[in-house]
Protein backbone atom coordinates (compact mmCIF):
# COMPACT_ATOMS: atom_id res chain seq x y z
CA UNK A 1 0.00 0.00 0.00
CA UNK A 2 2.82 2.24 0.81
CA UNK A 3 4.62 1.70 -2.45
CA UNK A 4 1.09 2.96 -4.25
CA UNK A 5 0.77 6.13 -2.37
CA UNK A 6 4.61 6.63 -3.55
CA UNK A 7 3.40 6.36 -7.22
CA UNK A 8 0.15 8.28 -6.87
CA UNK A 9 -0.60 11.24 -9.05
CA UNK A 10 -2.97 12.82 -6.58
CA UNK A 11 -3.63 12.40 -2.65
CA UNK A 12 -6.27 13.09 -0.70
CA UNK A 13 -5.86 12.90 3.39
CA UNK A 14 -8.43 13.35 6.65
CA UNK A 15 -11.07 12.74 4.48
CA UNK A 16 -14.61 11.14 4.65
CA UNK A 17 -15.98 8.79 1.80
CA UNK A 18 -19.66 7.64 0.64
CA UNK A 19 -18.27 4.72 -1.32
CA UNK A 20 -21.50 4.00 -2.63
CA UNK A 21 -19.48 0.36 -2.72
CA UNK A 22 -22.21 -2.03 -1.33
CA UNK A 23 -19.50 -4.60 -0.31
CA UNK A 24 -18.56 -1.46 2.15
CA UNK A 25 -20.81 -1.62 5.93
CA UNK A 26 -20.92 1.91 6.96
CA UNK A 27 -18.43 3.22 9.61
CA UNK A 28 -20.01 5.52 12.19
CA UNK A 29 -24.29 5.92 12.60
CA UNK A 30 -24.13 6.53 8.64
CA UNK A 31 -27.14 4.57 6.52
CA UNK A 32 -25.41 1.73 5.34
CA UNK A 33 -26.68 2.11 1.73
CA UNK A 34 -23.65 4.82 1.50
CA UNK A 35 -20.71 2.71 2.14
CA UNK A 36 -19.41 4.97 4.81
CA UNK A 37 -15.66 5.18 5.18
CA UNK A 38 -14.41 7.78 7.84
CA UNK A 39 -11.01 9.22 7.89
CA UNK A 40 -9.27 7.98 4.89
CA UNK A 41 -6.59 8.51 2.33
CA UNK A 42 -7.19 7.95 -1.10
CA UNK A 43 -4.81 7.79 -3.69
CA UNK A 44 -4.82 8.18 -7.61
CA UNK A 45 -2.40 7.32 -10.43
CA UNK A 46 -3.51 9.13 -13.73
CA UNK A 47 -6.97 8.47 -14.12
CA UNK A 48 -7.64 5.72 -11.69
CA UNK A 49 -8.28 5.27 -7.62
CA UNK A 50 -5.39 3.16 -6.76
CA UNK A 51 -5.71 3.15 -3.03
CA UNK A 52 -8.30 3.83 -0.14
CA UNK A 53 -6.89 3.40 3.55
CA UNK A 54 -7.48 4.60 6.74
CA UNK A 55 -5.75 7.54 7.82
CA UNK A 56 -3.54 5.72 10.47
CA UNK A 57 -2.45 3.26 8.48
CA UNK A 58 -0.91 5.79 5.64
CA UNK A 59 2.74 7.27 5.65
CA UNK A 60 3.24 10.32 4.11
CA UNK A 61 5.33 9.47 0.37
CA UNK A 62 8.62 10.41 -0.22
CA UNK A 63 8.01 11.65 -3.38
CA UNK A 64 6.83 15.18 -4.42
CA UNK A 65 2.79 14.45 -4.69
CA UNK A 66 0.11 16.88 -4.41
CA UNK A 67 -1.44 16.22 -1.23
CA UNK A 68 -5.03 17.36 -0.75
CA UNK A 69 -5.80 17.91 3.10
CA UNK A 70 -9.55 17.33 3.00
CA UNK A 71 -10.84 18.44 6.19
CA UNK A 72 -12.84 16.03 7.22
CA UNK A 73 -14.79 16.78 4.16
CA UNK A 74 -17.21 13.84 2.19
CA UNK A 75 -16.11 12.48 -1.31
CA UNK A 76 -18.84 10.99 -3.32
CA UNK A 77 -18.57 9.43 -7.01
CA UNK A 78 -19.41 12.16 -9.35
CA UNK A 79 -23.44 11.80 -10.40
CA UNK A 80 -24.45 10.03 -13.71
CA UNK A 81 -27.34 11.21 -15.59
CA UNK A 82 -28.68 8.08 -17.15
CA UNK A 83 -31.89 9.33 -18.81
CA UNK A 84 -31.54 13.01 -20.75
CA UNK A 85 -33.54 14.35 -23.97
CA UNK A 86 -31.07 17.63 -23.04
CA UNK A 87 -30.02 18.12 -26.73
CA UNK A 88 -32.99 19.99 -29.04
CA UNK A 89 -33.60 23.25 -30.25
CA UNK A 90 -36.37 26.15 -28.95
CA UNK A 91 -37.99 25.57 -26.11
CA UNK A 92 -41.92 25.21 -24.84
CA UNK A 93 -41.92 27.99 -22.68
CA UNK A 94 -44.58 29.46 -24.83
CA UNK A 95 -47.29 26.56 -24.54
CA UNK A 96 -46.10 26.36 -20.88
CA UNK A 97 -47.85 29.63 -20.39
CA UNK A 98 -50.93 29.17 -22.86
CA UNK A 99 -51.87 25.79 -20.68
CA UNK A 100 -51.66 27.53 -17.28
CA UNK A 101 -53.80 30.55 -19.19
CA UNK A 102 -56.52 27.38 -19.97
CA UNK A 103 -55.40 26.83 -22.94
CA UNK A 104 -56.45 23.17 -23.73
CA UNK A 105 -54.19 20.55 -24.96
CA UNK A 106 -56.08 19.97 -28.18
CA UNK A 107 -55.95 23.62 -28.69
CA UNK A 108 -52.10 23.49 -28.13
CA UNK A 109 -52.05 20.87 -30.73
CA UNK A 110 -53.71 22.86 -32.79
CA UNK A 111 -51.35 25.67 -32.67
CA UNK A 112 -48.63 23.73 -33.89
CA UNK A 113 -47.66 22.93 -30.38
CA UNK A 114 -46.70 19.62 -28.74
CA UNK A 115 -43.83 17.30 -29.31
CA UNK A 116 -44.04 18.07 -32.78
CA UNK A 117 -43.10 22.03 -32.61
CA UNK A 118 -39.79 20.76 -30.71
CA UNK A 119 -39.56 18.30 -33.71
CA UNK A 120 -40.32 21.21 -35.91
CA UNK A 121 -37.55 23.49 -34.14
CA UNK A 122 -35.05 20.91 -34.33
CA UNK A 123 -35.12 19.77 -37.72
CA UNK A 124 -34.44 23.27 -38.23
CA UNK A 125 -31.28 23.89 -36.42
CA UNK A 126 -28.50 23.38 -37.90
CA UNK A 127 -26.02 20.63 -36.14
CA UNK A 128 -23.37 23.74 -34.94
CA UNK A 129 -26.47 25.71 -33.83
CA UNK A 130 -27.84 22.00 -32.07
CA UNK A 131 -24.46 22.13 -29.76
CA UNK A 132 -25.03 25.96 -28.86
CA UNK A 133 -28.44 25.29 -27.73
CA UNK A 134 -27.95 22.36 -25.95
CA UNK A 135 -24.35 23.53 -24.42
CA UNK A 136 -25.60 25.65 -21.79
CA UNK A 137 -28.29 22.50 -20.45
CA UNK A 138 -24.95 20.27 -20.15
CA UNK A 139 -23.44 23.18 -18.27
CA UNK A 140 -25.87 23.37 -15.96
CA UNK A 141 -25.90 19.58 -15.42
CA UNK A 142 -21.83 19.88 -14.85
CA UNK A 143 -21.79 22.56 -12.75
CA UNK A 144 -23.94 20.32 -10.45
CA UNK A 145 -21.34 16.99 -9.91
CA UNK A 146 -22.61 15.47 -13.14
CA UNK A 147 -19.96 13.62 -14.80
CA UNK A 148 -21.44 11.23 -17.03
CA UNK A 149 -24.67 11.92 -18.95
CA UNK A 150 -26.82 9.52 -21.55
CA UNK A 151 -28.00 11.77 -24.36
CA UNK A 152 -31.03 10.72 -26.26
CA UNK A 153 -32.01 11.33 -29.96
CA UNK A 154 -35.95 11.27 -30.67
CA UNK A 155 -36.78 15.20 -31.81
CA UNK A 156 -35.60 14.39 -35.71
CA UNK A 157 -37.69 11.50 -36.61
CA UNK A 158 -36.06 11.02 -40.21
CA UNK A 159 -32.77 9.51 -40.66
CA UNK A 160 -30.77 12.55 -41.11
CA UNK A 161 -31.59 14.90 -38.45
CA UNK A 162 -31.69 11.87 -36.25
CA UNK A 163 -28.21 11.11 -37.19
CA UNK A 164 -27.74 15.32 -36.50
CA UNK A 165 -28.72 14.89 -33.17
CA UNK A 166 -26.88 11.99 -32.62
CA UNK A 167 -23.78 13.93 -33.68
CA UNK A 168 -24.34 16.84 -31.66
CA UNK A 169 -24.58 14.64 -28.48
CA UNK A 170 -21.15 13.04 -29.60
CA UNK A 171 -19.88 16.73 -29.98
CA UNK A 172 -20.71 17.65 -26.26
CA UNK A 173 -19.25 15.03 -25.10
CA UNK A 174 -15.60 15.91 -27.15
CA UNK A 175 -16.24 19.11 -25.87
CA UNK A 176 -16.37 19.07 -22.15
CA UNK A 177 -15.22 17.20 -19.25
CA UNK A 178 -17.88 14.56 -18.97
CA UNK A 179 -18.57 11.09 -20.50
CA UNK A 180 -21.38 10.98 -22.93
CA UNK A 181 -23.59 8.10 -24.03
CA UNK A 182 -25.76 8.11 -26.54
CA UNK A 183 -29.34 6.46 -27.61
CA UNK A 184 -31.01 6.07 -30.76
CA UNK A 185 -34.89 6.64 -29.56
CA UNK A 186 -36.16 7.27 -33.05
CA UNK A 187 -38.85 5.41 -31.75
CA UNK A 188 -40.61 8.59 -29.51
CA UNK A 189 -43.51 9.64 -31.03
CA UNK A 190 -45.00 8.97 -34.93
CA UNK A 191 -43.48 11.73 -37.08
CA UNK A 192 -46.19 13.47 -39.53
CA UNK A 193 -45.19 12.23 -42.73
CA UNK A 194 -45.76 8.79 -41.38
CA UNK A 195 -48.99 9.92 -39.51
CA UNK A 196 -51.32 6.60 -41.24
CA UNK A 197 -48.56 4.46 -41.36
CA UNK A 198 -46.76 4.26 -38.20
CA UNK A 199 -45.62 0.28 -39.13
CA UNK A 200 -43.61 1.94 -42.18
CA UNK A 201 -41.52 4.07 -39.93
CA UNK A 202 -40.77 1.42 -37.79
CA UNK A 203 -39.34 -0.48 -40.68
CA UNK A 204 -37.11 2.77 -41.55
CA UNK A 205 -36.12 2.99 -37.95
CA UNK A 206 -34.87 -0.94 -38.18
CA UNK A 207 -33.62 -1.69 -41.90
CA UNK A 208 -32.02 2.41 -42.05
CA UNK A 209 -31.80 3.84 -39.33
CA UNK A 210 -30.60 1.72 -36.49
CA UNK A 211 -27.65 0.40 -39.55
CA UNK A 212 -26.46 3.56 -40.11
CA UNK A 213 -25.90 4.95 -36.46
CA UNK A 214 -23.57 1.80 -36.06
CA UNK A 215 -22.22 1.95 -38.95
CA UNK A 216 -21.10 5.76 -38.02
CA UNK A 217 -20.55 4.63 -34.49
CA UNK A 218 -22.88 7.23 -33.12
CA UNK A 219 -25.09 5.11 -31.19
CA UNK A 220 -24.53 2.94 -27.51
CA UNK A 221 -28.08 1.93 -27.10
CA UNK A 222 -31.80 2.08 -28.78
CA UNK A 223 -34.61 3.27 -26.66
CA UNK A 224 -38.71 3.19 -27.44
CA UNK A 225 -41.60 4.92 -25.89
CA UNK A 226 -43.55 1.96 -25.29
CA UNK A 227 -47.51 4.32 -24.68
CA UNK A 228 -50.86 4.26 -26.17
CA UNK A 229 -49.54 7.65 -27.34
CA UNK A 230 -46.35 6.53 -28.96
CA UNK A 231 -45.69 3.05 -29.98
CA UNK A 232 -47.01 -0.95 -29.21
CA UNK A 233 -45.32 -3.22 -27.55
CA UNK A 234 -45.45 -5.29 -30.88
CA UNK A 235 -43.81 -2.76 -32.77
CA UNK A 236 -41.33 -1.92 -30.10
CA UNK A 237 -40.49 -5.81 -30.15
CA UNK A 238 -39.47 -5.24 -33.80
CA UNK A 239 -37.08 -2.17 -32.88
CA UNK A 240 -35.45 -4.31 -30.10
CA UNK A 241 -34.84 -7.11 -32.40
CA UNK A 242 -32.97 -4.59 -35.02
CA UNK A 243 -31.25 -3.71 -32.02
CA UNK A 244 -29.52 -7.14 -30.96
CA UNK A 245 -29.24 -7.74 -34.59
CA UNK A 246 -26.84 -5.06 -34.70
CA UNK A 247 -25.35 -5.69 -30.97
CA UNK A 248 -26.61 -2.59 -29.41
CA UNK A 249 -27.96 -2.64 -25.94
CA UNK A 250 -31.78 -1.81 -25.14
CA UNK A 251 -33.86 -0.12 -23.22
CA UNK A 252 -37.77 1.58 -22.77
CA UNK A 253 -39.75 4.37 -21.63
CA UNK A 254 -42.21 1.89 -20.09
CA UNK A 255 -45.61 1.73 -17.96
CA UNK A 256 -44.97 6.18 -17.82
CA UNK A 257 -48.97 6.62 -18.10
CA UNK A 258 -50.39 3.10 -18.73
CA UNK A 259 -49.39 0.09 -17.73
CA UNK A 260 -48.46 -2.03 -21.59
CA UNK A 261 -46.21 -4.85 -20.15
CA UNK A 262 -43.33 -2.88 -22.11
CA UNK A 263 -41.15 -3.93 -18.87
CA UNK A 264 -41.58 -7.77 -19.77
CA UNK A 265 -40.72 -7.02 -23.08
CA UNK A 266 -37.39 -5.47 -22.23
CA UNK A 267 -36.75 -7.71 -19.84
CA UNK A 268 -36.96 -10.17 -22.83
CA UNK A 269 -34.31 -8.50 -23.90
CA UNK A 270 -31.88 -7.94 -21.13
CA UNK A 271 -33.11 -4.17 -21.23
CA UNK A 272 -30.22 -1.98 -19.66
CA UNK A 273 -33.54 0.00 -17.64
CA UNK A 274 -36.88 0.42 -18.02
CA UNK A 275 -37.71 4.28 -16.97
CA UNK A 276 -40.52 5.97 -15.57
CA UNK A 277 -42.63 2.77 -14.40
CA UNK A 278 -45.76 4.97 -12.71
CA UNK A 279 -47.81 2.14 -14.01
CA UNK A 280 -45.36 -1.12 -13.67
CA UNK A 281 -47.16 -3.98 -11.58
CA UNK A 282 -45.63 -6.84 -9.70
CA UNK A 283 -45.14 -9.59 -13.03
CA UNK A 284 -43.09 -6.69 -14.00
CA UNK A 285 -40.99 -6.09 -11.30
CA UNK A 286 -40.69 -9.44 -11.31
CA UNK A 287 -39.49 -9.51 -14.93
CA UNK A 288 -37.11 -6.92 -14.55
CA UNK A 289 -35.69 -8.62 -11.25
CA UNK A 290 -35.05 -11.72 -13.35
CA UNK A 291 -33.50 -9.86 -16.19
CA UNK A 292 -31.07 -7.62 -14.05
CA UNK A 293 -32.69 -4.60 -15.63
CA UNK A 294 -32.40 -1.29 -13.94
CA UNK A 295 -35.47 0.55 -12.90
CA UNK A 296 -34.73 4.18 -13.91
CA UNK A 297 -37.39 6.80 -11.97
CA UNK A 298 -37.81 10.39 -13.47
CA UNK A 299 -39.25 12.40 -10.36
CA UNK A 300 -38.76 15.59 -12.81
CA UNK A 301 -41.34 14.16 -15.09
CA UNK A 302 -43.84 13.12 -12.36
CA UNK A 303 -43.73 16.62 -10.73
CA UNK A 304 -44.22 18.63 -14.11
CA UNK A 305 -46.76 16.41 -15.34
CA UNK A 306 -48.28 16.45 -11.56
CA UNK A 307 -48.82 12.94 -11.88
CA UNK A 308 -50.13 11.15 -8.22
CA UNK A 309 -49.58 7.14 -9.29
CA UNK A 310 -45.97 6.69 -7.84
CA UNK A 311 -43.83 4.18 -8.96
CA UNK A 312 -44.19 0.88 -7.08
CA UNK A 313 -40.84 1.58 -4.79
CA UNK A 314 -41.74 -1.39 -1.91
CA UNK A 315 -42.34 -3.76 -4.59
CA UNK A 316 -38.38 -2.83 -6.38
CA UNK A 317 -37.16 -2.97 -3.07
CA UNK A 318 -38.48 -6.44 -2.31
CA UNK A 319 -37.42 -7.79 -5.31
CA UNK A 320 -33.90 -5.83 -5.21
CA UNK A 321 -34.15 -4.19 -8.31
CA UNK A 322 -31.53 -1.59 -8.74
CA UNK A 323 -33.21 1.61 -9.19
CA UNK A 324 -31.95 4.46 -10.89
CA UNK A 325 -32.43 8.49 -10.42
CA UNK A 326 -32.17 10.65 -13.64
CA UNK A 327 -33.30 14.58 -14.90
CA UNK A 328 -35.25 13.53 -18.28
CA UNK A 329 -34.25 16.65 -18.73
CA UNK A 330 -36.74 17.54 -22.01
CA UNK A 331 -38.85 20.56 -23.31
CA UNK A 332 -41.88 19.18 -22.91
CA UNK A 333 -42.50 17.09 -19.85
CA UNK A 334 -39.08 17.78 -17.78
CA UNK A 335 -37.65 20.64 -18.36
CA UNK A 336 -35.07 20.62 -15.03
CA UNK A 337 -31.06 20.77 -15.79
CA UNK A 338 -30.76 20.11 -12.15
CA UNK A 339 -29.64 16.51 -10.63
CA UNK A 340 -29.36 17.89 -7.22
CA UNK A 341 -33.30 18.57 -7.35
CA UNK A 342 -34.65 15.30 -8.63
CA UNK A 343 -32.05 13.36 -6.01
CA UNK A 344 -34.39 15.66 -3.40
CA UNK A 345 -37.93 14.86 -5.50
CA UNK A 346 -36.83 11.36 -5.66
CA UNK A 347 -37.31 11.45 -1.61
CA UNK A 348 -39.89 13.96 -1.46
CA UNK A 349 -42.30 12.60 -4.15
CA UNK A 350 -41.32 9.13 -4.49
CA UNK A 351 -40.71 8.52 -0.40
CA UNK A 352 -37.00 7.19 -1.45
CA UNK A 353 -34.19 7.67 1.30
CA UNK A 354 -31.37 9.82 1.36
CA UNK A 355 -28.95 6.70 0.43
CA UNK A 356 -30.93 5.71 -2.53
CA UNK A 357 -31.39 8.63 -4.14
CA UNK A 358 -27.86 8.73 -3.95
CA UNK A 359 -26.93 5.67 -5.24
CA UNK A 360 -29.75 6.42 -8.14
CA UNK A 361 -26.93 8.96 -9.58
CA UNK A 362 -24.10 6.72 -8.61
CA UNK A 363 -24.01 3.34 -8.77
CA UNK A 364 -27.12 2.33 -10.22
CA UNK A 365 -26.57 5.05 -13.03
CA UNK A 366 -23.66 4.03 -13.96
CA UNK A 367 -25.68 0.19 -14.04
CA UNK A 368 -28.47 1.74 -16.22
CA UNK A 369 -26.12 2.38 -18.68
CA UNK A 370 -23.82 -0.27 -18.79
CA UNK A 371 -20.57 1.34 -17.22
CA UNK A 372 -20.79 -0.52 -13.69
CA UNK A 373 -17.33 -1.59 -14.12
CA UNK A 374 -15.72 1.76 -14.39
CA UNK A 375 -17.52 4.74 -12.51
CA UNK A 376 -20.42 5.19 -9.81
CA UNK A 377 -18.90 4.12 -7.21
CA UNK A 378 -15.28 5.20 -5.16
CA UNK A 379 -13.51 1.97 -5.15
CA UNK A 380 -10.11 0.55 -6.12
CA UNK A 381 -9.25 0.32 -9.94
CA UNK A 382 -12.17 2.29 -10.79
CA UNK A 383 -11.51 5.50 -12.86
CA UNK A 384 -10.84 8.63 -10.54
CA UNK A 385 -14.29 10.62 -11.18
CA UNK A 386 -14.99 12.15 -7.20
CA UNK A 387 -16.38 15.25 -6.04
CA UNK A 388 -15.32 16.62 -2.61
CA UNK A 389 -18.45 18.28 -0.81
CA UNK A 390 -18.42 20.73 1.97
CA UNK A 391 -21.05 18.94 3.85
CA UNK A 392 -21.52 16.94 7.48
CA UNK A 393 -23.32 13.80 6.16
CA UNK A 394 -23.85 12.86 2.65
CA UNK A 395 -27.66 12.98 3.14
CA UNK A 396 -27.17 16.87 3.04
CA UNK A 397 -26.62 16.69 -1.06
CA UNK A 398 -30.60 15.14 -1.27
CA UNK A 399 -31.85 17.32 1.63
CA UNK A 400 -31.34 21.17 0.67
CA UNK A 401 -31.36 22.31 -2.70
CA UNK A 402 -30.15 25.34 -4.41
CA UNK A 403 -26.88 25.43 -2.42
CA UNK A 404 -24.05 23.65 -4.60
CA UNK A 405 -21.55 22.32 -1.56
CA UNK A 406 -19.06 21.35 -3.91
CA UNK A 407 -15.33 22.34 -3.67
CA UNK A 408 -13.32 20.09 -6.00
CA UNK A 409 -14.31 17.95 -9.22
CA UNK A 410 -12.25 14.92 -10.27
CA UNK A 411 -12.58 13.75 -13.36
CA UNK A 412 -10.21 10.90 -15.09
CA UNK A 413 -8.25 12.33 -12.59
CA UNK A 414 -8.20 15.76 -13.50
CA UNK A 415 -8.59 17.54 -10.23
CA UNK A 416 -10.39 21.09 -10.61
CA UNK A 417 -11.65 23.49 -7.81
CA UNK A 418 -14.80 24.66 -8.57
ZN1 LIG B 1 -37.47 10.37 -21.44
Amino acid sequence: VTALFETATYIWINVNIATMDSNVTSQGDFDTGYGVLLNQAVAIVDDCICAIVPMQQYIKPSTDITIIDAKGRWLTPSFIDAHTHLVYAGNRADEFEQRLQGASYQELAKRGGGILSTVNATRKASLIELIENSQPRLDALIREGVSCVEIKSGYGLTIEDELKMLRAAKALGANNQVRVSTTLLAAHSIPPEYANNPDGYIDLICDELIPAAVAQSLVDAVDVFCEQIAFSAQQCERVFIAAKKHGLAVKGHMEQLTNQHGSQLAARFNALSVDHLEWLDEEGVQAISDSGTVATLLPGAFYFLRETKVPPIELLRSYQVPIAIATDLNPGSSPIASIRLVMQMACTLFRLTPSESLAGVTRNGAKALGLSESIGQIKVGMQADMLLWDIESPAQLCYQFGMNELVQKIFAGKVCDV
